[in-house]
């Protein structure tokens, strides 16, 4: 068809058959090549995201509903229709067009006037063809095979993927170019036993699921940081100045520079961190994910995978804005768009040379039916059965005899492969050694390299010091387990109010309301219920700690104050302190650290020589940094649940807990009424003005103040050295009970032993 090609043409197709056109053209040729969205976009009308925030705020909806307004518009016509939605759409057409937020773009429409129209390997549907009427065109479709693909029918969907594995290895072998090699029609329930069947025939795939910018450490520092403005979000994220994630962030924000509301920015801004991705590196030598409608195929050897009824076809069901009852007539109903899609399925098969399709019949949690366009094509299906007498990856091969001896201790089944592959293998059945075998410092060194940040914290800290293993697992290895995220999403929420409160009066319930719609959050009925419990909650917990501040000189005061100390290599040592309630006076800070917590345990510091339980402490370390000459009245933990109790018990539980300076110079600065105190927790007074002996347990003088600081400055050097030396045994501390395996969700993967446990004494020393 190039060769043909004369001055003045232009070509509708798809976005891959306009790249492979623009490839293959050699010779110069005034043509225009553009997609049917392009074509619609241009010749009728388009939108930018003006016209969205214009929506957002005219009628207080969101910005995903704004979009399907606006992608609904090019359906209506200037009519009544009588139909309260449609008749809706053509009134915020009339209104976008009133005040020039819609684009029209008239010298395209003049342009084609004098050019001929190709739709090139494009099924037009009823309603494009609408769009289309007014214009003469020619349609090609060159691609008319009738290929007739080899169909494998599976027990599981892991016979099925190795099946496929074990193929394409053969193809390898055999001199073909693994570039020549697709893959298709790979719904989300494979990624992961694709992942890892094909890993261990050591072949890798083409990245096929997207990774968000906003689900980043950047994106979401950013996002979190928007609030306080656009300019101080990027600060916030000017340490990753180098990566792609940054610049992607910088390239949105430049788009936005009309834009003068922060309110308007932050939606905006949201919806494309949302929608833009992390760098998708294109590697070479991988198998490539195609989508076989679009791809234009020649002689690749294609795999086809997951070939079950309502996934390929795809069933359509009636879901869209306009739904089949209020249809005009020029627009396809739900029946059509599945004939239609029924028919491109059958011909993009038809027109694929080297197609293998393979279809499984359960998966763990369902049972699944064969296609019936086999039925259509009447295509004859094989039962797929793996050669085990050819090897292709040793680790599934013993992976497979590892199961086949399993089915027999456990049920008595022999296996039909068990005799061949258990003749061929000696493999170490059921003698497994849990213990860590290592980690060289080279690979650890380029493991903390390809970190995005790699920071020690309190938590990163403390996890080291309960078992080696447990910090090796979470952020060596970067395994994370699945948490109660309702249970983190009330943390955020109170988090967010007390942070919002020290700023500004606010109507507490409106903004829980706020934060639940910025985030975006979906609540099950007994969600609302308890959120409901909450904002009560709340707002008493609001007035106690307003009572609570007009006992304190300390007049200033930090929320999530974020604090950096740089160690050694790039890595640095990070905290968010909750609260920090301080003052300078005549050049010295006098300061109170409080840690808001959901379940608050006394805080003890007997085992700081172990490096463990130094929240606290460590938020003074970072304090001592971060502000110049410091002395601290007190460091205290706060519960800030008040579920089923009294008013006296709530007044009571909301008291602060930890260490307080015995110097009452500092101390009344941050607690005037402190003889008598209703802000600490048991700080008691004898006749005399001296501390109770009780009180005395919980207080520390300036001299073992400092000295903390310094044990937790020395605890810090040691569990970095230590990391950095790779020790990562598996160590968790006991004390007469096991303390370090408290909370650990890796219990599933350690298989620790009684001899692991590495005793360690509370040291109470001077404290
Ligand atoms: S369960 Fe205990 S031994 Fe196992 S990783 Fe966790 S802390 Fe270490």
């Amino acid at each position: 068809m190039l060769d043909q090609l004369k001055n003045d043409t232009l070509i509708i197709c798809t976005k891959q058959y306009k790249d492979q056109i623009l490839k293959n053209i050699n010779k110069l040729i005034n043509i225009k090549i553009i997609t049917m969205d392009e074509f619609i976009k241009s010749y009728y009308f388009d939108y930018d995201e003006k016209s969205i925030i214009y929506l957002i705020n005219k009628y207080n909806i969101n910005y995903e509903i704004a979009l399907e307004y606006l992608n609904n518009l090019i359906y209506v016509e200037d009519k009544v229709y009588n139909n309260e939605k449609l008749d809706f759409l053509v009134n915020i057409k009339k209104e976008l067009i009133n005040n020039n937020l819609l684009i029209f773009d008239t010298k395209f429409k003049k342009d084609i006037k004098n050019k001929d129209i190709i739709i090139y390997e494009y099924s037009l549907n009823k309603f494009e063809k609408y769009l289309l009427k007014d214009l003469e065109y020619k349609v090609i479709n060159i691609n008319k095979n009738n290929y007739i693909p080899k169909v494998y029918e599976f027990d599981t969907i892991e016979e099925e993927v190795e099946f496929v594995a074990r193929n394409i290895s053969y193809l390898i072998n055999n001199g073909v170019d693994v570039n020549n090699i697709k893959l298709t029609n790979l719904s989300d329930d494979y990624i992961n036993i694709v992942n890892k069947i094909f890993n261990f025939y050591n072949l890798k795939i083409d990245k096929f699921h997207k990774i968000s910018i906003i689900s980043t450490v950047i994106g979401n520092k950013f996002y979190i940081n928007l609030d306080k403005g656009i300019k101080e979000a990027i600060e916030s994220i000017s340490c990753y100045d180098t990566t792609d994630i940054y610049n992607k962030i910088i390239n949105i924000c430049n788009k936005y520079v009309w834009c003068n509301s922060i309110e308007d920015l932050k939606k905006l801004i949201e919806h494309d961190l949302k929608n833009t991705y992390i760098k998708d590196d294109k590697y070479t030598d991988m198998i490539e994910v195609v989508d076989y409608k679009s791809y234009n195929f020649n002689d690749e050897e294609v795999f086809m995978l997951g070939f079950n009824q309502s996934i390929i076809p795809k069933f359509i069901k009636d879901e869209d804005y306009i739904t089949d009852d209020i249809k005009p007539i020029y627009m396809d109903t739900t029946i059509e768009k599945n004939k239609k899609e029924r028919i491109d399925v059958i011909n993009s098969i038809k027109n694929i040379k080297n197609l293998i399709i393979t279809y499984k019949l359960k998966t763990s949690f369902s049972v699944y039916y064969p296609s019936s366009i086999i039925d259509d094509l009447n295509l004859k299906v094989i039962k797929g059965n793996i050669d085990y007498t050819k090897s292709y990856s040793k680790i599934s091969d013993y992976i497979t005899l590892t199961n086949c001896l399993d089915e027999l201790i456990k049920f008595g089944t022999i296996d039909d492969k068990l005799k061949l592959l258990n003749s061929n293998y000696n493999i170490p059945y059921n003698t497994y050694s849990h213990e860590f075998t290592g980690l060289s410092k080279e690979k650890l060194n380029n493991i903390i390299k390809n970190q995005n940040s790699f920071n020690l914290s309190y938590t990163s800290m403390d996890n080291y010091n309960r078992c080696a293993f447990r910090f090796y697992v979470e952020k060596i290895l970067g395994l994370k387990s699945t948490i109660d995220s309702f249970g983190i999403t009330l943390g955020n929420i109170y988090h967010y109010i007390l942070e919002k409160i020290v700023k500004e009066d606010i109507d507490i319930e409106q903004t829980v309301y706020e934060y639940i719609d910025k985030e975006n959050l979906s609540l099950t009925n007994s969600n609302k219920f308890f959120i409901k419990r909450v904002i009560e909650n709340l707002k008493y917990l609001v007035k106690v700690l307003k009572h609570q501040e007009s006992f304190s000189k300390l007049k200033k005061c930090d929320t999530e104050k974020f604090i950096k100390i740089p160690l050694k290599d790039n890595i640095s040592f990070v905290g968010f302190i909750d609260k920090v309630v301080y003052d300078t006076i005549n050049d010295i800070t006098i300061a109170s650290i409080i840690d808001y917590k959901t379940y608050v345990k006394k805080p003890s510091l007997k085992y700081i020589d172990s490096g463990i339980g130094l929240q606290l402490p460590v938020y003074m370390y970072l304090s001592s940094y971060a502000y110049k000459n410091i002395h601290f009245a007190g460091f205290y933990l706060q519960n800030i649940t008040l579920d089923n109790k009294s008013n006296e018990e709530k007044e009571k539980s909301l008291r602060l807990i930890g260490f307080t300076n015995t110097d009452k110079e500092i101390l009344e600065k941050f607690d005037y009424n402190y003889m008598d105190s209703s802000v600490i927790d048991g700080i008691k007074v004898n006749k005399d003005g001296s501390f109770s002996s009780n009180s005395l347990k919980q207080m520390l003088n300036e001299n073992e103040i400092k000295e903390i600081i310094e044990i937790t400055k020395h605890k810090i050097d040691d569990t970095l050295n230590n990391i950095l030396d790779s020790k990562f045994e598996i160590n968790p501390k006991f004390d007469k009970e096991n303390i370090g395996c408290d909370f650990c969700k890796y219990r599933d993967l350690c298989f620790k032993k009684e001899y692991d446990y590495v005793n360690i004494k509370s040291e109470v020393s001077s404290f």
